[in-house]
């Protein structure tokens, strides 16, 4: 019998618009690299965007990061709930509001769910240049979940106000 644990490769975008962004992204990190079952094997620069939806609101810090773990989807999922609530996320149901950190998984593997608590891969990657670029930056030959290549999905997006940030 093959007893082999399945390692998956995972991509997890960060982002946050409140406090001290990068600040909390780089904290955010150091959590992702401590979970149990989880290899944080790269991050993308950090990115200034534009919000979505309501424009009253600071701009957003973003990156992506690339992990490899044996994890199965909703568990990873409940391990990033638990580091947003240690920085003091609020789930106010409100999709668009700012944010102190928000953890999306966007792609794991093969792995895929339909559920109430998780869609994978993430429903949200195609015109979300704040997603696309980082995860490009990671890995540009990478596959989106409709094996389109991701340089597809970024010469379509609007780079125009996405800005990389120089931390010193
Ligand atoms: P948001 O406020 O946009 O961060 O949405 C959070 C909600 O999206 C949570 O209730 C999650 O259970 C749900 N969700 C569904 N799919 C995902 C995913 N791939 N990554 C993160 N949250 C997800």
């Amino acid at each position: 019998m093959d007893k082999s644990i399945a390692v998956d490769i995972g991509f997890i975008g960060l982002g946050a618009n409140l406090g001290d962004p990068v600040a909390t992204l780089s904290s955010a990190l150091s959590q992702i690299a401590e979970l149990a079952h989880v290899e944080l094997l790269a991050c993308s620069s950090f990115y200034d965007s534009v919000p979505m939806g309501p424009s009253e609101q600071p701009n957003y810090t973003n990156a992506v990061c690339k992990i490899s773990t044996t994890l199965d989807g909703l568990s990873l999922l409940k391990q990033l709930q638990h580091i947003e609530q240690t920085h003091g996320r609020i789930r106010t149901g409100d999709h668009w509001g700012p944010r102190t950190l928000d953890l999306d998984l966007l792609i794991l593997g093969n792995q895929t769910y339909h559920t109430d608590e998780l869609t994978l891969p993430h429903y949200g990657m195609q015109g979300r240049e704040f997603v696309l670029v980082p995860m490009f930056e990671l890995q540009p030959d990478l596959l989106m979940p409709d094996n389109t290549p991701i340089a597809k999905w970024v010469s379509e997006c609007d780079v125009s106000q996405l800005r990389r940030i120089s931390l010193n």
